[in-house]
């Protein structure tokens, strides 16, 4: 049996994900179950045979069905199979994105979706290529389209400390941006930083890239709110549609 430090001087195994084929060989053969299958492949038909179960709720509710991610345009093919399947079954529909796709491939999905939650994560665009790592022109020049397409929108905006709290230019800033956009901006939801996917991370082998920011609280953002709400006609929430009536 080795001791402490021969134990510690082990490097330990390490999967290349670049190279990995998830074929999830590893997870099977390990007998002491260090690592764990979080996903199943399952068909369109296995998908809603599930959703389905819950039809009277979504009826009885205002639910519906969501494609959220991950990021669904970086799979639109599939993307577009489940949103015209949860129409033919009579569904409402959100696509849930952070907008930096592919006009082409994202027009055709739009008829299928009744709502679209749209982060936006950063208007200033330094900051945006700083925190994000990519330049927020793509998502902003894709929401300047969807606001002209027949879809209705949420604006998602996820409020972390050093990035845009506590900044109250930045709400107003929103508003400015929201009412650019026109009537199809029917609500906008501001999202508290918390670090409970903080785990996930290191369960798919990364580092979190916000591990020792704060959470922010509900209350912080009442000032926020109150600006984004008397800004404009939409719908304010923190945290989002949860025991919220849908507009
Ligand atoms: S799932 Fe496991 S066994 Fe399969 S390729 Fe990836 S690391 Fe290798």
């Amino acid at each position: 049996m080795p001791d402490e430090k021969e134990i510690e001087a082990i490097d330990p195994p390490r999967i290349d994900r670049d190279k990995c084929t998830r074929c999830m060989k590893c997870v099977d053969a390990c007998v002491f179950e260090a690592l764990k299958r979080v996903s199943t492949l399952k068909t369109v038909d296995d998908i809603f045979e599930e959703v389905m179960k819950d039809d009277l709720f979504y009826k009885s509710s205002g639910g519906g069905f969501t494609v959220s991610g991950g990021e669904p345009l970086m799979h639109p093919d599939m993307t577009l199979t489940l949103l015209k399947r949860a129409k033919k079954e009579g569904l409402h529909t959100v696509l849930d994105t952070c907008g930096h796709a592919n006009w082409k491939t994202t027009k055709p999905i739009l008829e299928y979706v009744d709502l679209v939650m749209l982060d936006i994560k950063c208007l200033d665009k330094a900051k945006h290529k700083k925190w994000v790592g990519v330049s927020n022109r793509l998502i902003l020049e894709n929401a300047e389209k969807l606001a002209r397409s027949n879809v209705r929108i949420r604006l998602r905006l996820p409020i972390i400390h050093s990035v845009n709290f506590w900044d109250l230019q930045y709400p107003k800033d929103i508003v400015k941006f929201a009412r650019s956009l026109g009537k199809n901006i029917v609500g906008i939801d501001l999202l508290p930083f918390h670090s409970f996917a903080a785990k996930k991370y290191g369960n798919i082998g990364r580092k979190g890239y916000f591990d020792n920011f704060p959470n922010i609280y509900k209350e912080e953002l009442e000032d926020y709110k109150t600006i984004i709400s008397r800004g404009g006609p939409w719908q304010t929430t923190i945290g989002g549609l949860i025991g919220v009536e849908q507009k």
